[in-house]
């Protein structure tokens, strides 16, 4: 049996350590497993030799390639160090046994490592290359495991499921094939070409959507007005690769701010986008391994329920759920801290009966500056007339941010309340994937309003990088312009403003995409893609809408449960499993790597699709 995995990022070592699992209970007579992917061991997003600087908006003691006893599969566990307990254990002799190019900073790192700490993208590579090193000793013996650095370039079915790969001008036949693609790139849209072209014109900057440890911010020079667009994680790498990545250094002072000491290298960053508000930080984690609070609304039982029984909610039912549990958190968190004269039992039994109105708030006397004010969260701008003041909203902004996150996710109430919108991830994933809401729903309230809402609230980076941005702005290098970001050229230069204050225009003449290119497989540059997509062995997921219409999303189309490749007749594709970035759309928030003894998604799929592959039969 000859076998396929294409990407080597985290899904498909996961899907190794699976399959070889899997072998010991049914031994394959002479298994082949071939892993393919241009960019390493690790894949293109964990490089080991990528700035130092760029850090994981995970902690190093929540990650994991190991499955553990929570993980619901019908494969053997095998457990194994988390990325914390293998760097404490193992990493250092690994590092410098393997002689990394950045080894003296990863040495360093792992010194310093806590289980607060979040690790750097290359330590996490190498935790990756280290568990493909474990698996390939105590396996190659009985199991032929290859690695190709290469892109595969194309699948052409033989047989009913028998595949041809087709990779540096060669081409083998495979019995089962997983995908694990990642983001990847998409073709320069119009918008983008047009962008690019002006720079070349004017000699000036354009650094398209891309990875950040792939963009070329060298290009930047020193004291050049730029503006970097987006205000996400990737906006966080970006101001760091500017900054501190330039010899800049930040120092804490005694009141736990910092300050931010210029090297002189520095462009003026000017930033925005169309929310206009860097992601909300994550809270600091006061939670154990596997630690998670009890979800009331949109509860396990309630989600399986209606998977059984095949039911449906509207979305708005839906979005009543989530909301409700990110209250009920929130609330009891600050009846408990600040209204002790309340019993905080009685509020809570209160509040789940009636989660949605006022009343409750009201008769337990809560005062209206402590309610959660979703409308402010979404619009933190408010009525904000001009450019000047929306600098003083912002380093308010900042401020209470970095002071919410740092009261933590266990007695922070509004950190805490967040972090049940994270813990809500398993069960929106199922409904979305199990379409416990119609598609006209899903379109409308999810794809159309609250994936960005979810990504500003419960995506964001670790604090310091909010406490970074702030000394960054205080120090004159940053500047955020506001919501509603607009670019547009004028003679030989850029320039950018934020539409509600258009008086304030700056012009620049650099401008950074900053975030990832977006996930849509009918633009992406992946060769594969493309080529599946021609053959029609790939189709994109399609929303059916009850007046007949539909509507075609950039996702991979997939079984719900099994995550085969269905082809442009709408028929799964035997043996060959797509799961992922690719489908995202299909499935939900599908960029995450494992977080361990949580029943993890991307573990319990790992064990699926080994299972099916080894298994398979006509
Ligand atoms: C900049 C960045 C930072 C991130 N930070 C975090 C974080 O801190 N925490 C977190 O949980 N998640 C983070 N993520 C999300 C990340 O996508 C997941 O954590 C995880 O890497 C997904 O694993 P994967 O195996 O599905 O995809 P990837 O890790 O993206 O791996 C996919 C691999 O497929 C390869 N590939 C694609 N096409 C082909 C082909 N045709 N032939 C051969 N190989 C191919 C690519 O080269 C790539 O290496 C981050 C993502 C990005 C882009």
């Amino acid at each position: 049996m000859k076998l396929a995995l294409i990407g080597a990022g985290p899904r498909n070592l996961m899907a190794l350590e699976r399959l070889l699992a899997w072998n010991k209970r049914v031994s394959a007579p002479n298994l082949e497993i071939h892993l393919f992917d241009p960019a390493g061991i690790a894949g293109r997003v964990w490089r080991p030799d990528q700035p130092h600087e760029l850090l994981m908006n995970s902690l190093a003691a929540k990650i994991t390639l190991f499955t553990d006893h929570t993980i619901e599969m019908e494969g053997p566990v095998i457990p194994g160090p988390t990325l914390l307990e293998w760097a404490r254990r193992s990493g250092t002799t690994f590092i410098k046994e393997n002689n990394y190019k950045k080894a003296n900073y990863l040495l360093n790192e792992i010194a310093h490592l806590t289980p607060e700490s979040y690790a750097s993208r290359g330590l996490f590579g190498i935790y990756q290359e280290w568990f493909y090193q474990q698996l390939y000793a105590q396996n190659s013996k009985t199991v032929h495991i290859v690695f190709h650095k290469t892109t595969v370039t194309g699948i052409k079915r033989l047989t009913h499921h028998t595949y041809e790969l087709r990779f540096d001008d060669a081409a083998e036949t495979f019995d089962g094939v997983s995908l694990a693609l990642g983001e990847g790139m998409s073709q320069l849209s119009t918008h983008e070409r047009d962008l690019t072209q002006f720079a070349h014109a004017h000699h000036l900057t354009y650094l398209r959507t891309g990875y950040p440890a792939e963009q070329d911010f060298d290009k930047i020079p020193a004291h050049s007005h730029i503006l970097l667009r987006g205000l996400g994680l990737n906006f966080m790498d970006a101001m760091i690769m500017l900054t501190q990545h330039r010899g800049g250094r930040f120092y804490r002072n005694s009141d736990d701010t910092l300050t931010y000491q210029a090297s002189g290298e520095e462009p003026k960053i000017f930033a925005g986008s169309g929310r206009g508000f860097p992601y909300h930080a994550r809270g600091f984690d006061q939670k154990v391994v596997g630690e998670t609070r009890p979800l009331y609304f949109l509860s396990n039982q309630l989600v399986a329920h209606m998977i059984r029984h095949q039911e449906q909610m509207s979305g708005q039912e839906f979005l009543n759920y989530i909301y409700s549990d990110v209250a009920c958190t929130y609330y009891t968190k600050l009846v408990a801290q600040k209204y002790t004269g309340i019993s905080f039992h009685e509020f809570e039994q209160a509040f789940q009966k009636d989660p949605l109105s006022d009343h409750v708030l009201d008769s337990y006397g809560i005062a209206k500056d402590d309610r959660l004010n979703w409308d402010q969260l979404a619009h933190p701008e408010g009525n904000v007339k001009t450019a000047d003041d929306f600098k003083q909203v912002m380093l308010a902004y900042l401020e209470q941010d970095i002071a919410e996150a740092k009261r933590g996710n266990k007695t922070g109430p509004f950190a805490s309340a967040m972090d049940t919108l994270r813990e809500l991830r398993t069960n929106i994933r199922k409904v979305i994937t199990y379409k416990l809401i119609s598609d006209e729903d899903y379109a409308k309230d999810i794809l159309g309003g609250f994936n960005s809402f979810n990504s500003f609230l419960a995506v964001g980076p670790p604090i310091l990088r909010l406490e970074q941005l702030l000394a960054l702005i205080k120090a004159g290098v940053v500047e955020i312009l506001g919501p509603k970001l607009q670019l547009a050229t004028e003679q030989t230069h850029f320039v950018t403003y934020s539409e509600l204050f258009p008086e304030y225009k700056v012009p620049v003449t650099d401008v950074i995409e900053a975030r990832l290119a977006s996930i849509d497989i009918r633009i992406s540059k992946n060769p594969l893609i493309q080529d599946l997509l021609k053959t029609g062995m790939a189709r994109p997921y399609e929303l059916h809408f009850k007046d007949g219409s539909t509507e075609q999303l950039g996702a991979m189309d997939v079984t719900t449960e099994t995550a085969e490749l269905i082809d442009n007749d709408g028929t799964p594709v035997p043996n060959v499993y797509v799961w992922g970035i690719t489908t995202e759309g299909r499935h939900w928030l599908t960029n995450g790597s494992p977080i361990p003894s949580v029943n993890d998604v991307r573990l319990r799929m790992a064990d699926t699709i080994a299972n099916q592959m080894m298994t398979y039969s006509e």
